[in-house]
């Protein structure tokens, strides 16, 4: 059932785990995210970026696709359709779509602005039984074209946004999108738990959760991190199933050709996993 991400990262929070967003890209990812989080019982949340969503024509055909596998497909998990990075507009596209969660990236506005514009879809949203994520300090990496330097959040502006009303919080601890680069010093776990001990019980959010060492994650997650984001993972699983699969010249063997075999290995592949993240994060028959 589609249901707003609130309930699914309080209750993580609360039992130490985290519940994994996975970003899709069509309706192989989709079919492949929500069987592996049906078959492992657990919360799921499927984040869709703005580029996602214009790639699969708009926002309305993917609310409409994913509410109707979840129907057609019995899923009885808890999941979450959720628009990841959104711009203001983006924001009340989504809304008027029927998605359940959205988070509003107004990392980049000033924090006045920032801080009316959250207020603003905080209200709109609660209105509507949605969730809201918000973002403090831009995370580094490359994001739908915009490339952010990998910040620290500031922790009295963490808390600041954490005041007014979102569900939870994306801040910058280090943590940068795609693959991280050699020299990357890890995670800044004095920061987290200055910010944690500044907003209390609010679930945390991790972006740019591919190649963050386990470890690191685990440690994450005890310091209140209830959300990770994967995407780019996904993404290298796909395109190495499917290069295995051409390379092998199966495409050439008798209907190869056919685009539901062609998509098939990458699709198990997002398959294995999503289901390796689901077990590191801990959401494994919590649903
Ligand atoms: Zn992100």
């Amino acid at each position: 059932m589609l249901v707003s991400a609130t309930e699914m990262l309080n209750k993580a929070r609360a039992g130490k785990y985290a519940v994994g967003q996975f970003n899709i890209n069509n309706l192989e990812w989709t079919k492949a995210v929500l069987s592996t989080a049906q078959e492992n019982k657990s919360p799921v949340i499927l984040g869709v970026s703005e580029g996602a969503g214009k790639y699969m024509t708009g926002f309305k055909t993917v609310a409409a696709m994913v509410k109707a596998m979840l129907e057609e497909m019995k899923i009885t998990v808890p999941v979450a359709l959720h628009l990841d990075h959104g711009t203001y507009e983006g924001c009340y596209k989504c809304i008027e779509a029927g998605f359940s969660s959205i988070m509003f990236d107004g990392s980049h506005f000033p924090i006045e602005e920032n801080v009316a514009k959250t207020t603003e879809l905080v209200k709109v949203c609660h209105e509507k039984g949605m969730s809201i994520e918000a973002e403090v300090g831009s995370i580094g990496g490359e994001e739908d074209g915009v490339v952010g330097m990998g910040e620290i959040a500031d922790p009295q502006e963490c808390k600041k946004i954490a005041d007014l009303g979102v569900d939870f919080l994306a801040a910058g601890i280090g943590n940068i999108h795609g693959k991280y680069p050699a020299n990357w010093k890890g995670l800044d776990f004095n920061a987290l738990a200055e910010i944690k001990a500044l907003i209390g019980d609010l679930p945390l959010v991790l972006h740019g959760g591919t190649g963050i060492p386990a470890d690191m994650i685990q440690k994450a997650i005890s310091l209140g991190v209830a959300k990770i984001n994967v995407n780019t993972e996904c993404q290298l699983y796909f395109q190495e199933a499917t290069r295995k699969y051409i390379e092998e010249g199966k495409d050439l063997q008798g209907k190869g050709f056919d685009p539901r075999k062609l998509l098939l290995p990458g699709t198990e592949a997002i398959k294995v996993i999503v289901k390796e993240k689901m077990e590191l994060f801990g959401s494994i028959n919590k649903a």
